[in-house]
């Protein structure tokens, strides 16, 4: 496993880190949960990504769980706030009430004293920049969270959070967006934002959700045992990637990069990944996995480097599904 600066922070992260959306406490049960973030600890990933909304908040108490007993100095552990967690109004969003008292349910739920990174989940245009800033202020100076994100801004928010960051003395250091091969809407504004301010970029879905796996196979029903086939996963697979998943042009296009991968030794779901690691803006990249045998696959893609002829042909198979246009963030 290779390491990366989060940002322009100290804080050293794996570029592989092991996220637990929609497996944990929902796709699969704990024992394979348990055996996921062993194999993740195996592959000397340190780093592991959850929120209070994943699984209705069941997530984070499996993590919790599952690294009770590890040396809480060799881990990084992020959370995040903002997703509706109950029924009242004041359970959702970054109002200071909010932020400060979900980072406490967290904390509980996780069974740590601190997080490492808390990430504000995405914009809420409700509440004053300022009073969230501030609330994230005191929880850094509480030594309850060690670092601040923001996941889904876009670059004139995440702009704004800075200047205020630097005023309150926030260490604002990570940006968490999806990003794949096939979604590429940080690419022209968020990622400049985020150099010039000093946020590492740490994506999600970098397999677009199992996409890029390769398993998806046009005109072929999803297989039972996949995120698109289960339950718990469909939903989310609809809303996020169901545009690719219902186009047969996509899913022969994401075939075509088989051969690429095989040329180079690779698996397509190391490729992919890979590809997200070439990007020297990216301080890690977040892996689901139902399965302990995925996330060795997958943290092999650590310290892969890809020659630009391999880039240039990604490009050309997958042009006509790429998006980048910068106002789908968040
Ligand atoms: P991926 O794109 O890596 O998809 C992971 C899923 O793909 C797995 O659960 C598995 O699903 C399938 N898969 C993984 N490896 C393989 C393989 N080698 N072969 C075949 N199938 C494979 O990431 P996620 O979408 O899971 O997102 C990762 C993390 O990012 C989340 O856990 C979360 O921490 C974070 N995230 C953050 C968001 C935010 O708003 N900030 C939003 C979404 C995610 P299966 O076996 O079930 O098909």
């Amino acid at each position: 496993m290779e390491f990366r600066r989060l940002g322009r922070s100290g804080l050293v992260i794996s570029e592989i880190a092991y996220g637990n959306w929609i497996t944990h406490g929902a796709q699969i049960d704990e024992e394979a949960a348990h055996a996921c973030v062993r194999a993740a600890l195996d592959a000397g990933i340190t780093t592991f990504d959850t929120a209070d909304v994943y699984s209705e908040t069941r997530a984070e108490t499996v993590l919790g769980k599952a690294l009770a007993g590890q040396r809480r100095e060799g881990l990084v552990l992020s959370t995040k706030v903002c997703h509706p967690v109950g029924p009242g109004p004041n359970d959702r969003g970054l109002s200071r009430k909010h932020v400060i008292e979900g980072c406490e349910a967290s904390l509980r739920r996780l069974g740590t004293d601190y997080v490492d990174v808390y990430y504000a989940h995405r914009y809420d245009p409700a509440v004053p920049l300022e009073e969230t800033m501030l609330a994230f202020a005191d929880l850094v100076r509480s030594g309850k969270v060690l670092y601040v994100g923001v996941s889904e801004w876009t670059a004139e928010q995440i702009s704004r959070a800075a200047g205020l960051a630097r005023e309150l003395r926030v260490p604002l250091v990570a940006s968490q967006p999806q990003y794949s091969m096939l979604w590429r809407v940080i690419d022209s504004q968020v990622v400049p934002a985020c150099e010039r301010e000093g946020l590492g970029q740490v994506v999600w879905s970098p397999l677009a959700q199992g996409i890029l796996s390769g398993k998806y196979l046009p005109g072929t029903a999803a297989p039972s045992d996949s995120r698109a086939g289960t339950e718990a996963g469909k939903g989310f697979v609809d809303m996020l990637v169901g545009h690719w998943m219902k186009d047969e042009g996509a899913l022969r296009a994401v075939q075509e990069l088989g051969p690429v991968a095989s040329d180079l030794g690779l698996t397509m779901s190391q490729l992919a990944i890979a590809w997200v690691l070439q990007n020297p803006s990216v301080s890690a990249a977040i892996i689901g996995a139902s399965r302990p045998e995925q996330v060795k696959e997958n943290a092999a893609a650590s310290g892969v480097r890809l020659e630009q002829a391999v880039l240039d042909r990604i490009d050309e198979i997958l042009s006509a599904y790429i998006v980048r246009d910068p106002a789908r963030t968040g």
